[in-house]
Parts: structure tokens; C-alpha cells; sequence
């Protein structure tokens, strides 16, 4: 059985790149079953959208507000300012996507 805690760590990075749009490489989880994998990948496409808010094709911060960003700056402050409150976002999906599997 995994760590909620320790798989939403994992997950900050993977995360914050698909938010911005970069490419997510060697993204692999040990899940136990395909409908684990699934329910991950959905965690990470849920948290993604919430962090990121663009606005006459500017990326700002879906977070705060700050921005606009480019990709790349949007990528560092997600991972500069906002790390541990991501990291409880991808918790709280993952959470609420395994109450919703378990029903
Ligand atoms: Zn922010």
C-alpha cells in the first residue's frame, strides 16, 4: 500500500509541468492495479487545472494571481511559492478520487 503523503510529493513536479504544458518524461507510478493508474492520472490532470488561469493568452497564476508568466516562469514560481500547497491539492484529489472509487 502507498503513502498519500508520499505519492502527492512525488507528484508536485509532474504536476506543475503539465500545468504549464511542458512535456512530462519518465512519469511512472507502481500502481497496483490500472484503475489506481488511472485514478493518479486523473488526480494529476484535476490539481493541474487549478493552478494555472490564462487570460488573453497570458498564463497567471491560478493560485495567487501574480503573473503574466511564461511558461518557464510560470513553471519556477509554481515550484518556488507554491510547492507544499500544490502538494496538498494533488493530496486533497487523490483523496476525494479514491472516496468517490471506494462508493
Ligand atoms: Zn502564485
Amino acid at each position: 500500500m502507498y503513502s498519500r503523503d508520499v505519492l502527492s510529493e512525488k507528484l508536485i513536479h509532474v504536476v506543475i509541468r503539465v500545468a504549464v504544458g511542458f512535456r512530462v518524461r519518465n512519469f511512472k507510478i507502481k500502481a497496483s492495479s490500472p484503475g489506481f493508474e488511472e485514478l493518479v492520472r486523473k488526480a494529476v490532470e484535476y490539481s493541474s487545472k487549478r493552478l494555472v488561469r490564462v487570460s488573453g493568452g497570458q498564463m497567471y497564476c491560478g493560485l495567487c494571481g501574480k503573473g503574466p508568466y511564461t511558461r518557464k516562469g510560470m513553471y519556477l514560481h509554481l515550484l518556488r511559492v507554491h510547492k507544499y500547497e500544490i502538494k496538498s491539492i494533488v493530496g486533497e484529489e487523490l483523496e476525494e478520487l479514491e472516496s468517490t472509487a471506494a462508493s
